[in-house]
């Protein structure tokens, strides 16, 4: 063997044999066979030497830097054994790891809220689609191509015929095209409109409500609504009914609620009138029976829409809409 990888192999192993733990291994194993290391050096070196010598000097290298990966290998062994019997288990002192619990946002716990009420009441949840035909979200509801009425929503466009829903009425027909009278459902889901300030965003969340058998009268509309927000806000909110006009609905009426601010005193919240509109309601328009083939004459029904926002600005007093959709987690923590 050449006269050099000699001492080289020499020194490495003293060295290995003085290491006191896998550390000074580690280092070790760095210097002689890392890439900048001394057999890497030696082999760089190769072509100082004399030619005759040159083939075994490279030779030699390989095989000692064969031997050394072995050494280290059953060096690291033996210290890895020894350091783990030295692990003496769980420090019972330390102070434990906190983790973060999640929570529900406000705008799901008001929903599910919303829900909740009208489970109690007897209703079922219908959920439908986000991306929506605009058979189902305008013509099934009464508002045909080029009524005017498509005008009061800004609609976002797919394709032609393809809408985000502007509403979550379209499971109105859904719904009744495949069930037969009695029908109570509401539906809560994301709706979309080309609109966006202090009041207003491009994604919103609304809940539906629908109810139609023999004999539903305006009353029960008024009966369900009005039990609707007493368990929502408390029993001592008052509530008008306003005439309104949607293309679904006839009569109309619009659901304002007595300023949950001001009581009534009129405040910025409440433009100084002291009420506050809270959702939209009517008797379904027969036009909208006749498209899912509902006997008008056997049947009248009642449906409502609110938006979820809306409810929970007005629960929790907060007043600028895109403060539910920023996530600022300090905001989000509060409820
Ligand atoms: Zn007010």
């Amino acid at each position: 063997m050449h006269n050099s990888i000699i001492d080289i192999e020499k020194q490495a192993l003293e060295s290995i044999n003085k290491a006191d733990d896998s550390d000074q291994l580690e280092q070790l194993s760095i210097k002689y066979l890392g890439r900048k290391g001394v057999l890497t050096g030696f082999l760089r070196n190769i072509s100082s030497l004399p030619v005759e010598e040159r083939p075994t000097a490279g030779k030699d290298a390989n095989i000692l830097k064969g031997r050394l990966e072995k050494v280290f290998k059953n060096a690291f062994l033996k210290f890895e054994s020894v350091e783990d019997n030295n692990y003496t288990g769980i420090d019972v002192t330390l102070p434990g790891r906190l983790t973060q619990k999640g929570s529900l946002h406000p705008i799901t716990q008001v929903a599910n809220e919303i829900c909740d009420i009208f489970l109690r009441l007897g209703f079922d949840i219908a959920e439908s689609p986000e991306v929506e035909t605009d058979y189902y979200n305008f013509e099934a509801l009464n508002i045909p191509k080029y009524h005017p009425a498509r005008d009061m929503q800004d609609t976002f466009y797919v394709s032609e015929n393809i809408v985000l829903r502007t509403h979550t009425s379209p499971s109105q027909p859904r719904v009744m095209e495949k069930t037969n009278p009695p029908v109570r459902i509401i539906s809560p889901g994301k709706v979309f409109r080309c609109d966006s300030d202090v009041t207003h965003t491009p994604m919103f969340n609304q809940v539906e409500g629908l109810m139609v058998d023999k004999k539903i009268s305006f009353g029960d509309l008024k009966g369900i609504l009005t039990t609707f927000i007493h368990q929502f806000f408390d029993k001592q909110t008052s509530l008008r009914f306003r005439p309104s006009f949607f293309p679904f609905t006839e009569p109309s009426a619009e659901v304002d609620i007595r300023c949950v601010m001001c009581k009534g005193k009129g405040c910025r919240i409440c433009s100084k009138t002291g009420w506050l509109e809270v959702l939209g309601s009517g008797m379904v328009h027969p036009a909208v029976f006749e498209n899912v083939g509902y006997d008008t004459k056997k049947y009248t029904g009642f449906a409502f829409g609110m938006g979820i926002e809306r409810l929970a600005m007005l629960k929790f007093g907060i007043d600028d809409i895109r403060k539910f959709f920023e996530n600022d987690i300090r905001f989000l923590r509060q409820f």
